[in-house]
């Protein structure tokens, strides 16, 4: 399949991967809005959260739950951080394979 992030989980694109497990890959954003800004992605394609199924409900928790983890790791976990998902048109998702945007590290708009 022709997707970027599919290609990313699979290793044959390269990107700065900070966290992986059986079902879940963590990487840096090329285009960083803040000092941190990684995306979680599960490794099956799902293209958005239009897309979740009931049997993709433990693997949505997964992501939640990496999400705290690098929040830790990166060490904004007390700072604060935004995790946003983008879906479709009108939200400006560009990727069409289902991600968590983890934002931190400085003071953000609307906050
Ligand atoms: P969205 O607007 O929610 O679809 O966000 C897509 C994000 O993916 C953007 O922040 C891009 O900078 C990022 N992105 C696109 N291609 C890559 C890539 N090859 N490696 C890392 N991040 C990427
Ligand atoms: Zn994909």
């Amino acid at each position: 399949m022709d997707c970027v992030f599919c290609k990313i989980a699979k290793k044959e694109i390269p990107a700065q991967i900070i966290y992986e497990d059986e079902d879940v890959v963590a990487f840096k954003d090329v285009k960083p809005v803040a000092p941190v800004h990684v995306l979680i992605i599960p490794k099956l394609h799902i293209p958005s959260v239009n897309h979740v199924a009931m049997e993709d409900k433990t693997l949505m928790g997964e992501l939640i739950l990496v999400a705290q983890k690098i929040a830790r790791d990166q060490g904004v976990d007390k700072s604060g951080y935004r995790l946003v998902l983008n879906i479709g048109k009108d939200a400006g998702q560009t990727v069409d394979h289902l991600h968590l945007h983890l934002i931190g590290g400085h003071r953000l708009p609307w906050a």
